[in-house]
């Protein structure tokens, strides 16, 4: 798994760990954005994602396993 922040402007929320392209977090804001992030998910069922749930994730979306 590698994921790595080479592609786009690809951010990821300190927070709730999200990733978004070119926008900061809805929630969380500009300030809590990061692009030193490491590892990457993508969660689409968090009703039956052993991964979803030892993550603490509960809406479906890109996630980044580690943000600075
Ligand atoms: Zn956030």
């Amino acid at each position: 798994m590698a994921g790595k922040s080479t592609k786009k402007r690809t951010m990821a929320c300190k927070i709730c760990k999200k990733i978004y392209m070119d926008s900061p977090c809805p929630q969380h804001g500009d300030s809590h954005m990061s692009d030193e992030w490491f590892g990457f998910l993508i969660i689409n069922d968090t009703e039956n994602s052993i991964i979803a749930k030892t993550a603490g994730i509960t809406e479906p979306g890109r996630y980044a396993i580690k943000v600075r």
